[in-house]
């Protein structure tokens, strides 16, 4: 097991286009990626995250790992088995959009409103070069559509519309979370 650096906010790797990868490599025994994807799905849950993007631990390849069970920062959603996606590709973003508090562990202690399509279409492959194609809604949709966009050098900021919904996670939990 080992668990990588992550990049902050700031690293260019953070705003380039990410490199697709290639399938061959990709399920080659002798290659290197397989371990890499183990460090990254290491990584996400060392450090409590729902999904994890290559470039985040200062890649910049097309691979996203997922997996959320339970997490304290979502404590409602329902549960994604850990997943690992390469060279994902988003389609048919639904109009319909959902709000959400996301935060990112590459822009550490922040928590921003951000508007995303409540359902979309995803094309990847998995980890061992099998195509994957299937409509996403709820939760899952969320967190895809925020590691997909550090493939593209994007993060949630660029995202939201209403910068005065940007908080830290302390007065997230003190000023917005809405309480019974
Ligand atoms: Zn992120």
């Amino acid at each position: 097991m080992a668990v990588l650096k992550v990049t902050k906010l700031g690293n260019p790797v953070l705003r380039q286009v990410a490199k697709e990868v290639d399938l061959q490599e990709l399920t080659d025994p002798k290659g290197e990626l397989q371990g890499f994807i183990d460090d990254m799905i290491d990584t996400m849950r060392e450090e409590d995250g729902v999904g994890l993007a290559a470039p985040q631990v200062n890649r910049s390849i097309q691979v996203v790992v997922l997996e959320y069970d339970d997490n304290e920062r979502y404590p409602e959603e329902t549960p994604i088995p850990v997943t690992a996606l390469i060279n994902p590709v988003l389609s048919e973003l639904s109009e319909e959009r959902v709000q959400g508090w996301e935060s990112c562990l590459s822009l550490i202690d922040f928590r921003g409103l951000v508007p995303r399509s409540a359902s979309v279409r995803l094309k990847a492959y998995d980890r061992y070069g099998k195509k994957i194609e299937k409509q996403v809604t709820g939760f899952e949709a969320v967190v895809l559509q925020h590691e997909i966009d550090h493939l593209q050098g994007k993060v949630f900021l660029d995202r939201m519309e209403d910068l005065t919904k940007l908080s830290y996670q302390a007065e997230f939990e003190e000023f917005w979370v809405k309480r019974d």
